[in-house]
């Protein structure tokens, strides 16, 4: 039996860094700081190896381009290794892990992303668990030799979620992420307890495909009482906008003022895709059970069912990236690419 091979690739963040005494702020350690900090890696008969980024950033400054090169990396090197651990910073670890879940299509390896809330080097900190615990489920295989979850996912204080499904629920918990919508593909305790019925497993046949380009011109609006019409007005008309996800109230209302109607309905015409989702962190939009959700759907909204903010916006970016018609990005947007959203 061949040693597992993971590839570890090191964005920054919390898990990596390490306080200035004289600011007494955290700031990024080298790579193999961590590595000293982890003897317990020496310990798992893994071939692991590691790329950082240079330098590494703190997760706010996550940006499309640092997806892109993310994706070269695990493109580049897909046939040398059986899994892919990337160590982000929790904050935009969302956004990332949907990103990467449209932009690697036909992906067959598991892509997993962790962090933590505390640095590596801290007594308490939860980032070597999690940090041994997405190498070890990275590595996992069934009788066949298969992975186990060939999916981007995030793993984060004993839950492997997929990564489109999984957003930052916490600022203070070890259990920093959640997954509204959708149930655990894993849970780790004295056993790896696989949700089987849930993992995605794409096609053996078809290849990866990996995708770089990402249309950002986006924005994502949260409706709430009293905002200005003269605000939405001007957003929506901004010419550098194509595409805009609406967070309204509920399961998809928003107010009934012939304003906004015509402002959506403005925006449509105009070539714009106009997403619909909930401010609710469960739960999905279903345009057909009140008036106003109706007033929305023939003004062109399309639903996002219950796809979280950070999926909508990047799955968003995704297909106006694909030079697709604004039809075709719409019709899309309520489609399941890679189990993002629960199909009605
Ligand atoms: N600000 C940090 C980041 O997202 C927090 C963390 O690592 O959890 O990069």
């Amino acid at each position: 039996m061949e040693r597992p091979r993971i590839l570890l690739i090191y964005t920054g963040g919390t898990i990596g860094m390490i306080k200035n005494r004289q600011t007494g702020t955290l700031q990024p350690i080298d790579f193999e700081n961590l590595r000293q900090h982890v003897p317990e890696l020496k310990e798992l008969d893994y071939e692991i190896r590691a790329h950082q980024f240079q330098p590494p950033i703190d997760s706010s400054d996550m940006r499309p381009a640092l997806w892109a090169q993310l994706v070269h990396i695990i493109a580049q090197r897909y046939d040398d290794f059986d899994g892919f651990v990337i160590l982000h910073g929790t904050d935009t670890m969302a956004y990332t892990a949907s990103a990467l879940s449209f932009m690697l299509e036909g992906l067959r390896k598991p892509v997993i992303l962790t962090g933590s809330q505390l640095p590596i080097g801290v007594l308490r900190t939860d980032g070597k668990e999690n940090l041994i615990g997405a190498i070890e489920l990275a590595a996992a295989t069934d009788s066949q030799g298969r992975p186990m979850v060939p999916e981007v996912t995030v793993y984060f204080g004993s839950l492997l979620l997929r990564g489109n499904r999984s957003t930052k629920a916490s600022a203070e918990r070890f259990e920093a992420f959640a997954s509204y919508n959708f149930p655990p593909l894993a849970t780790v305790g004295i056993n790896i307890n696989y949700n089987q019925s849930a993992i995605l497993h794409s096609d053996p046949f078809r290849p990866l495909i990996p995708h770089v380009e990402m249309d950002n011109s986006v924005i994502a609006i949260t409706l709430f009482p009293g905002i200005r019409p003269q605000i939405i007005e001007h957003v929506f008309e901004m010419p550098d906008i194509r595409g805009i996800i609406l967070r309204t109230y509920g399961s998809g209302n928003a107010p009934q003022q012939p304003w906004l109607l015509n402002a959506l309905r403005n925006a449509t015409d105009d070539g714009k895709v106009v997403v619909n989702i909930t401010q609710c962190d469960a739960g999905a939009v279903e345009m057909g059970l009140y008036e106003t959700g109706n007033q929305l759907l023939r003004a062109g909204v399309v639903s996002g069912g219950d796809m979280t903010v950070e999926c909508a916006v990047t799955k968003l970016m995704y297909l106006l990236a694909q030079g697709l018609p604004p039809d075709e990005v719409r019709r899309l947007m309520a489609q399941s690419l890679a189990g993002e959203v629960t199909e009605q």
